[in-house]
């Protein structure tokens, strides 16, 4: 059966304007859908039974719901989501003492090869439907309601997966999500985290959704980032660099560069000034992330000396740094560590 979901309202409306009934019953249905996240036809209380089970004949709604959810020592929560078709991605909430984020799933798996990321070894890979990116974000709101007294504040798009390479339905999802109709939440504090493909960057820009841009860099030099991140190679640094100041001359928003210090990688000065070197073309900042080690030896040494130094050395160079504690890491919800290990 067909999910009502899949339906924009202008297609419930003309459903609604085929069984004979008025157009306002669409707007209703889409509210108890996008804005109330309702999963159940039956419980939409302002349309008579007659008409509920009419709904039902045609249509299902495909619910993603968490199956599993664990809480981390320092608050965060990991939630397992099932998938209608029986896959499982994952979203988590990361509370802070002011504000709750949610770290949304785009895809089921990924389709890049970061060597770092535990994300790229599941092999299984579909895009998520609309529908099951706003569910997360809703049942995030929900739990961050329950445990700490305050909706969802901020989304990032940085669970698993490469949402450009899932775009047409990341970009319907944010609109869904930010719409008045919708969940009504300010697009200002989204965050669309992408390893860098610069086309799908630049028809971000044009969108106009007022979404933050940030770029998985981990190394400004060609030959290094090729290296741990392989898909890249057809991405080169300067065109990713012409997508970015596309980006910010259409949308006026500075670029956040995600950046993980590696000991034997990228810890030395060479490194540090081809990052101030690519900082400098676009307005922009540097969150270096603490790496997460997910069981590959060759990024396992951290050196907290040379994560000092890139600090001092941004800072000199006027570039905005800021430092991010991992969050979750015991749970394996911290970045880069989402593999669906709870529903092995
Ligand atoms: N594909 C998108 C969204 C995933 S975001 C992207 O690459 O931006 C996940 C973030 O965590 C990215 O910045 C990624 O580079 C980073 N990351 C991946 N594995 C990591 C690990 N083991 N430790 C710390 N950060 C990691």
């Amino acid at each position: 059966m067909r999910d009502i979901r899949a339906l924009s309202l202008d297609e419930l409306k003309d459903f609604f304007a085929e069984i004979g009934e008025k157009p306002f019953r669409a707007k209703q249905v889409y509210d108890w859908l996008w804005s109330k996240n309702l999963h159940s036809i039956d419980e939409m209380t302002n349309l008579s039974k007659d008409l509920r089970d009419k709904l039902s004949q045609y249509f299902t709604i495909k619910p993603a719901a968490a199956d599993f959810t664990q809480k981390s020592t320092d608050g965060t929560m990991k939630n397992a989501v099932k998938l209608h078709d029986g896959l499982t991605v994952e979203s988590v909430l990361i509370p802070t003492e002011t504000r709750t984020t949610a770290c949304v799933s785009s895809q089921v798996g990924c389709s890049l090869n970061c060597e770092f990321c535990a994300t790229a070894k599941l092999k299984r890979m579909r895009n998520l439907e609309v529908a099951e990116i706003v569910d997360q974000v809703a049942l995030i709101d929900r739990q961050s309601k329950e445990y700490f007294d305050r909706p969802l504040s901020n989304i990032v798009f940085m669970g698993m997966g490469e949402p450009m390479m899932n775009y047409k339905n990341v970009v319907e999802a944010i609109r869904k999500i930010t719409k008045p109709e919708g969940l009504g939440m300010s697009p200002r504090r989204i965050t669309v985290s992408t390893s860098g493909i610069p086309k799908m960057i630049k028809m971000l820009a044009d969108e106009d959704l007022k979404v933050k841009l940030a770029l998985s860099l981990h190394s400004a030099i060609e030959e290094t980032r090729n290296e741990i991140m392989p898909f890249s190679e057809k991405f080169p640094l300067h065109e990713i660099m012409d997508s970015l100041k596309y980006w910010y001359q259409k949308t006026g928003n500075v670029v956040t560069f995600e950046y993980c210090v590696w000991g034997g990688i990228n810890d030395n000065d060479e490194h540090i000034k081809a990052l101030i070197k690519y900082c400098r073309q676009v307005p922009s900042k540097v969150n270096l992330i603490q790496y997460n080690p997910i069981g590959e030896g060759k990024f396992d040494h951290r050196s907290i000396e040379s994560e000092e130094k890139y600090v001092r050395e941004l800072t000199k160079a006027g570039i905005t740094v800021m430092v991010r504690r991992s969050r979750g890491a015991d749970i394996d919800a911290a970045c880069g560590q989402l593999a669906n290990k709870t529903s092995d």
